[in-house]
């Protein structure tokens, strides 16, 4: 899964959603199980509307059952409320995600908050923050816990290990700091005010650029060796790639990291496409099989 020090997401992904769906398969003769992930899409937003067809599809190959809800924009919060409520205490529903963002008449936090913590494949629960910071039995945000798979693969034990973490939210930054803090790395968590934000970067043995800027952390940010996992995707206008229909440049999906000068001292580095994306759904999956064991009072598999 690395080709050279490119660690292939893509093909990362592919292997965890194999072993999810043997898990799957096994779980069902063993024990009858048979897991179910609730996405709930409010709205019209083609991004959203893209990511919820695409986690109905692997979710669905990897053997589980998924239930789509489409709801109109228009639709009020209590009503978005009240569905929430009924897959809470829907027993075929295992795993409950709502897509964000969420329409302007309704609050994202309330709609968060009312699901079932022990259903909440996001992680992004209060009770599943606390667990995860406490070393409870959390279900941990997908996309941090996708990096932390990738990292554990390529350098094995991360015990004391220097990481830096750039951004600070709720999805990426935080929880990334809390696993790794975990796995007994030494971390420090970069924001918009940190001071030399380059020499913290060349400090560390890990960095994870979690940002929304493209391109932002340098090739000479990265100490020789490091471990670079790039979690950013972003948008830019790509002229080389010549104009769209209405005359506009065609664009491009670039990362965090300025990939063609950190590829030549990072030990290893996630490309931007194809490197933390692909991990993300997978993670999903590998959740929702978890939640589902769990509610079962069945061991979850150590994936
Ligand atoms: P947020 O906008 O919520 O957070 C961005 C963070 O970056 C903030 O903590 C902010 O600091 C910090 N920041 C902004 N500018 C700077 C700067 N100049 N120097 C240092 N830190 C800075 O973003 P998300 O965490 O939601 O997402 C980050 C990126 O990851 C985005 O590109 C997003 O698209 C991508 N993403 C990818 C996913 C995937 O599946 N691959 C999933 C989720 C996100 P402050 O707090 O001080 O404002």
């Amino acid at each position: 899964m690395t080709s050279g020090n490119i660690i292939d997401g893509k093909a990362f992904a592919t292997v965890l959603r194999e072993r999810i769906g043997a898990e799957v398969a096994r779980l069902k003769e063993a024990h009858g199980l048979n897991p179910g992930l609730a996405v709930v899409l409010v709205g019209d937003d083609p991004a959203s509307a893209v990511y919820v067809r695409n986690k109905g599809e692997q979710t669905r190959e990897s053997g589980m059952q998924s239930f789509e809800h489409r709801l109109p924009a228009d639709t009020a919060e209590a009503d978005v409320l009240a569905l929430v409520e009924k897959l809470n205490t829907d027993d075929t529903v295992n795993g409950i995600l709502v897509q964000l963002p969420l329409p302007d008449q309704t609050d994202e936090q309330k709609v968060l908050a009312a699901i079932n913590p022990d259903k909440d494949v996001d992680g992004f629960h209060v009770t599943n923050v606390g667990r995860l910071w406490t070393g409870g039995d959390a279900l941990v945000p997908c996309t941090p816990y996708g990096c932390l798979l990738m990292l554990k693969n390529k350098l094995g034990d991360l015990s004391g290990k220097r990481a830096i973490i750039v951004g600070r939210s709720n999805i990426v930054g935080k929880p990334m700091a809390a696993l790794l803090l975990a796995e007994s790395c030494t971390v420090t968590i970069a924001h918009s005010r940190t001071r030399d934000l380059a020499q913290r970067c060349r400090e560390s043995d890990i960095v994870i650029a979690a940002v929304g800027r493209p391109k932002m952390i340098k090739g000479d940010w990265v100490r020789l060796g490091a471990t670079v996992i790039d979690v950013g995707i972003n948008r830019v206008e790509a002229p080389e790639k010549g104009l769209k229909e209405d005359g506009t440049p065609k664009t491009k999906l670039v990362g965090d990291v300025d990939f063609a000068e950190a590829v030549e001292v990072a030990g290893a580095i996630t490309p931007v496409p194809g490197g933390v994306g692909p991990m993300t759904i997978a993670c999903l999956l590998r959740n929702t099989l978890v939640a589902a064991c769990r509610q079962a009072g069945i061991e979850p598999p150590a994936i």
